[in-house]
């Protein structure tokens, strides 16, 4: 029996699929043609004040933290179970609104995404305070982690579900309840999922999906009753966001802007780096915070790099986002692709341009927002194609000549959320990877992320973590619980307060 085609166009506010309070709606950009995509609720302030009070009333009546971590880690493995069962449709969702090629979104993003997902379920039952102790005599410390109340989760638009499953995995997990912003261009698959956290069994109000452009998650950062809010965005929004969560003194989580270093020495295996190089530059049309954008290469080694480079990049096959041989679909808008035009556009005249450079045409989407593969070179480390995040298909790639100047060349931005070196040498290895000021440091690789281990920046990209047990702690918080255990009515220390000594 074929089944239903999933939610897109309700929001999901204490435990219902629903219209916005006043009945708006957003007509979505389909990036590989510029047409009319699907039509999706456009959420406003009081839909967010509807979600943060059910998510307030879940909290506070204990619905979801009475569960235990057993029964939170039985719902969530349920929604993943039918997150699986769905992806099929859920990867057609996120390539269509996303101009993700389709073989990234089915079998990379979706299926890492369910077990990330999967992993916060079980880890959420093993977190735990510390022994107790007397630490003082006569009294008992005891540790407990506790959620931390209502969570704000603003999510971008360039991994959308992944995002989404990242953020609200360690928050409810742990007992939090949460209010999910999807970003405006890309709510496909979050509204999808709020259909399958209905037929999970969250409890009402436990998850909240409210659609909605930025003054919509101005709101959620603005909201008393909301004590913590993580977003996954560009570094400006992250200062903006802090400035605004400090009225109420919220607690806030930043994932932020990465400008990835991608460090190549003369005793690398060249073909790897090579071949690591397209993968690590180019993926998801370079919509990646951790795209490896600055490739140095030791001097006698550069023009071999590059050469095998270029050619690799030659051969990226750029088309329709849902054909299976496509490696690299459109930028997700048309704003994104000025973005990418305009710091491009910056380099030429001032560097040399090895391939690419210009607006991609894919027959018969000829007003998709595609951008060609583009490889920069001979230009300043200060430049701004260098030193801003262009988040599109454009590397640049610039000689180095020893290990102290490849270090200085790397820690020259002020992001700092991954990078990468490549090197036969172990010790240089370990000393670059010590050196570099990234939270992500991969030898002889780029990209691989795994549920179990934390993501998240050092410097402007943010503080935080995403994934591994980490991020549960950044979704709790300590209580010390200090108890009394002789029933004595006048202890030895009260006379320094009160009365004398005995
Ligand atoms: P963005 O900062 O424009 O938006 C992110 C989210 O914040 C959206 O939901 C948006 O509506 C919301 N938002 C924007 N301004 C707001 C405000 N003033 N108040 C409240 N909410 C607001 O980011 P984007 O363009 O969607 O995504 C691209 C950026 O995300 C890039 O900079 C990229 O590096 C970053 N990113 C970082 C990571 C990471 O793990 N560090 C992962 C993915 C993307």
């Amino acid at each position: 029996m074929a089944l239903k085609t999933l939610n897109t166009d309700r929001a999901l506010i204490d435990g219902a699929l629903v219209a916005p309070a006043d009945g708006q709606t957003r007509t979505l950009v389909n990036p590989a043609t510029g047409g009319a995509g699907a039509t999706v609720p456009e959420c406003g302030v009081e839909d967010i004040n509807r979600a943060v009070a059910a998510a307030r009333r879940a909290f506070d009546d204990g619905r979801w933290t009475g569960l235990g971590p057993g029964g939170r880690a039985a719902a969530l493995f349920k929604l993943a179970d039918l997150l699986e069962q769905r992806l099929d449709e859920l990867a057609s969702l996120e390539s269509r609104n996303v101009g993700k090629p389709i073989k990234l979104a089915h079998d990379s993003d979706l299926p890492f995404a369910i077990d990330c997902l999967r992993f916060f379920a079980g880890a959420g039952r093993v977190l735990a305070g510390q022994a107790s102790h007397e630490y003082l005599p006569g009294m008992t410390s005891i540790l407990r982690r506790e959620p931390i109340g209502v969570c704000g989760q603003l999510a971008p638009w360039n991994y959308p579900l992944m995002m989404a499953l990242w953020k609200i995995g360690p928050a409810l997990a742990s007992g939090n309840t949460v209010v999910l912003k999807p970003a405006p261009e890309t709510p496909l698959t979050a509204l999808a999922l709020g259909e399958l956290a209905l037929e999970a069994g969250l409890p009402a109000g436990v998850l909240n999906i409210v659609t909605g452009g930025d003054e919509v998650g101005a709101a959620l950062v603005a909201h008393p009753d909301v004590q913590l809010i993580s977003l996954t965005g560009a570094t400006e929004t992250g200062k903006i966001i802090m400035q605004a969560a400090a009225r109420t003194l919220k607690r806030v989580h930043m994932e932020l802007g990465g400008k990835a270093p991608f460090i190549v020495f003369d005793d690398a295996d060249i073909e790897a780096a090579a071949q690591g190089a397209v993968v690590g530059g180019f993926v998801n049309t370079g919509q990646d915070c951790t795209a490896a954008t600055r490739m140095y290469v030791q001097q006698s080694v550069y023009e071999k790099f590059l050469d095998r480079f270029g050619a690799l990049v030659r051969e990226i096959r750029v088309g329709d986002p849902a054909a299976d041989k496509t490696d690299m679909g459109p930028l997700v808008s048309q704003a994104q692709l000025g973005r990418v035009e305009e710091l491009v556009g910056k380099a030429r005249g001032a560097g040399t341009f090895v391939t690419g450079g210009a607006r991609a045409t894919v027959a018969g989407m000829e007003q998709g927002f595609f951008f060609q593969p583009t490889i920069i070179t001979d230009v300043a480390n200060d430049s701004p194609v260098v030193m801003d995040e262009i988040f599109g298909p454009a590397v640049v790639v610039l000689p180095f000549s020893d290990e102290a100047d490849a270090l200085t060349r790397a820690n020259a931005v002020r992001y700092g959320l991954a990078g990468s070196v490549w090197t036969r040498d172990v010790q240089r290895a370990m000393r670059m990877a010590q050196a570099l000021e990234f939270g992500t440091v991969w030898v002889n690789d780029h990209l691989p992320i795994t549920a179990e281990m934390p993501h998240g920046g050092f410097k402007q990209s943010g503080f935080g973590k995403d994934m591994s047990p980490y991020a549960l702690e950044d979704y709790t918080q300590v209580k010390h619980i200090m108890l009394d255990n002789t029933g004595e009515a006048r202890k030895g220390w009260h006379y320094t307060i009160f009365g004398d000594a005995e």
